[in-house]
């Protein structure tokens, strides 16, 4: 079938401007009478999708009318969204994207990405090579094991990545043609997908093991041969196989996994303004944490390396640092604990009961993340407010429901002195006449501008080192005004200001450490700036595209 350039660019998200093409465009395309003759603005065109928009109610429709806008119009998808990312991000990200990705199967107008089965095992690099762009830079690749706190979605679990993506862009200005999201399908055990005519993926069990680890490797050594300047970020793979897959890789190639490092670093960035904001020093918090697993480790870890940063020990900041999971307090003597929990087991009497232990030990901040809804009960909290006149509560498990206590909670059962931030968002509370804002330690404050960072400067390696230092960066632009009113971390609609700024420190230490695959430049902020995606069509070249 013939079709004009034109007619082409009109269906091409990456090139179309819709009624913003200009007379000489429209000419010189042979776009004339294709579209109404008024050319419009993309600010009026942002009008009619918010419009569009308020049609319908439910987030998830919302969701599907912005993925199909992204498969029309990228320009005018990424500039609607970073107008306003405090109303959008929650769209096209959590918590909606939790429910397209649980309905995918059925909500699926045009598949994006790449699926790549266990049974294309062997063909894996033609797969790659199928995909249109030649030097993709960036993935968000998963295999669907844990999406958020809602289990196994397996393939279906691409939408996560896809929403990541979209945040790389949007808030951290990695241009989107260099990104690519992908899904590993090695099976489902949703026995409800497994029942579903219509869920897209494999119709097995999972496949484990060594057969999974193997197709993990095949899966690295082919888009290392493709695209060789790629970083892959893992993500919601279920919590061993991310910390094993993440330690197979983590030191011969770019990768890092943003569950584990990027919710840590935001967890720190969150204790390091409240350090910062309450005037004290960072190694005088002292933590203790509800749940031992993949969450509790990687924000463990990072506080470990943060307080030996600030000048610790790593026997001082092990002693600052405590667990409890599900068979109590995290002791030597236990004989049930894993090897890599041994590290955070303390000389010191076993308990269970989590209350008692915070007036023994004294924690300046309790970290949830076990999964158990209601676990920070008003005993906790009681018992956090004895021990300290600004308890720092942080329940961290997702979704809402299991988070470990709400804000309004935190707030009442503390009278109005703690200070919290939870993984799942809660709305402002009344209390005693103020207005509390809860926290949220959103990882995007941290990954987007991280992907910048690696991105532009073609960075090596993920070091823990460079999360660290984006926590501080974030943790920096929180403002005593935020603060006061309960806010920990940076504004979200300052999203794309906050990146720029710990793009740049991470770029330093990029630079700094050897890692970068490019000269150093005079000014890093310049450089940063000058490979930032900016969502205009003031710099769409058409001239030999589609
Ligand atoms: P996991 O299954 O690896 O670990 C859960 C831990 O909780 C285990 O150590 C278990 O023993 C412990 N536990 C269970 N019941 C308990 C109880 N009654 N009392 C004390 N401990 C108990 O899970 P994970 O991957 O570590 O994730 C934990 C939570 O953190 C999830 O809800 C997840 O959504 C959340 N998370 C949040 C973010 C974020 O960005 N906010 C990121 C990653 C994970």
């Amino acid at each position: 079938m013939e079709e004009n350039i034109g007619y082409s660019m009109l269906r091409n998200p990456r090139y179309n401007k819709g009624t913003a093409f200009t007379y000489e465009e429209r000419e010189k395309y042979g776009i004339k009478g294709l579209l109404p003759d008024k050319i419009e603005t993309i600010e009026t065109q942002i009008l009619r999708v918010e419009e569009q928009l308020e049609n319908f109610e439910k987030p998830i429709n919302k969701y599907i009318y912005l993925m199909q806008l992204l498969e029309t119009n990228e320009t005018l998808f990424f500039k609607t969204i970073i107008s306003e990312p405090a109303k959008f991000l929650p769209l096209v990200y959590t918590p909606t994207v939790g429910q397209a990705c649980q309905e995918l199967g059925h909500i699926l107008r045009r598949p994006r990405g790449l699926f790549i089965s266990i049974d294309q095992k062997d063909h894996i690099k033609e797969i790659l090579r199928n995909w249109p762009v030649k030097d993709v830079r960036f993935t968000v690749v998963t295999d669907g094991g844990r999406i958020l706190g809602l289990g196994d979605l397996g393939i279906n679990g691409i939408g996560i990545s896809i929403g990541k993506l979209i945040l790389y862009s949007s808030c951290g200005g990695v241009p989107p043609e260099y990104t690519l999201p992908i899904v590993l399908d090695a099976g489902t055990n949703n026995e409800e997908f497994l029942d579903d005519p219509l869920y897209p993926g494999l119709k097995r069990k999972r496949i484990r093991g060594k057969e999974f680890d193997d197709f993990v490797a095949a899966f690295v050594e082919a888009i290392q041969e493709v695209f060789p300047k790629i970083c892959i970020q893992w993500e919601d793979f279920t919590g061993v196989d991310a910390i094993r897959i993440l330690n197979s890789y983590r030191d011969n190639i770019c990768t890092f996994n943003d569950d584990i490092q990027g919710t840590a670093a935001i967890a720190t960035a969150g204790f390091i303004s409240i350090s910062r904001l309450m005037e004290k020093s960072f190694k005088d918090q002292r933590f203790l944490f509800m749940g031992a697993g993949a969450a509790a480790f990687g924000i463990a870890d990072m506080l470990l390396k943060k307080f030996i940063r600030d000048g610790l020990s790593e026997e001082e900041a092990l002693n600052q640092i405590w667990m409890f999971d599900v068979n109590g307090l995290l002791v030597k003597s236990r004989t049930d604990l894993a090897e890599h929990q041994l590290q955070f087991a303390h000389d010191s009497d076993p308990s269970d009961n989590f209350a008692e232990t915070i007036l023994k030990i004294k924690p300046t901040a309790i970290v949830g993340v076990s999964t158990v809804g209601g676990a920070f009960n008003s005993q906790v909290i009681e018992n956090m407010s004895a021990v300290n006149e600004r308890p720092i509560i942080f329940p961290y498990s997702n979704p809402t429901s299991h988070s470990e206590c709400t804000a309004e909670q935190a707030y009442i059962w503390s009278k109005g002195k703690a200070i919290f931030a939870s993984g799942s968002p809660f709305p402002p509370v009344l209390y005693d006449g103020k207005t509390f804002t809860p926290g949220q330690g959103n990882n995007v404050f941290i990954f987007p501008a991280l992907g910048m960072a690696i991105f532009a400067t073609e960075a090596k390696r993920v070091t823990d080192d460079m999360l660290l230092t984006a926590a501080e960066a974030v943790a920096e632009q929180v403002t005593q005004e935020d603060f006061e009113k309960g806010l920990i971390y940076p504004n979200v609609n300052d999203i794309l200001k906050v990146s720029m700024k710990v793009a740049e420190r991470v770029a330093e230490l990029i630079f700094e450490s050897g890692l970068a695959g490019v000269e150093k430049p005079n000014n890093i902020c310049d450089f940063i700036k000058s490979k930032m995606y900016v969502p205009s069509y003031d710099i769409i070249t058409c001239n030999n595209k589609p």
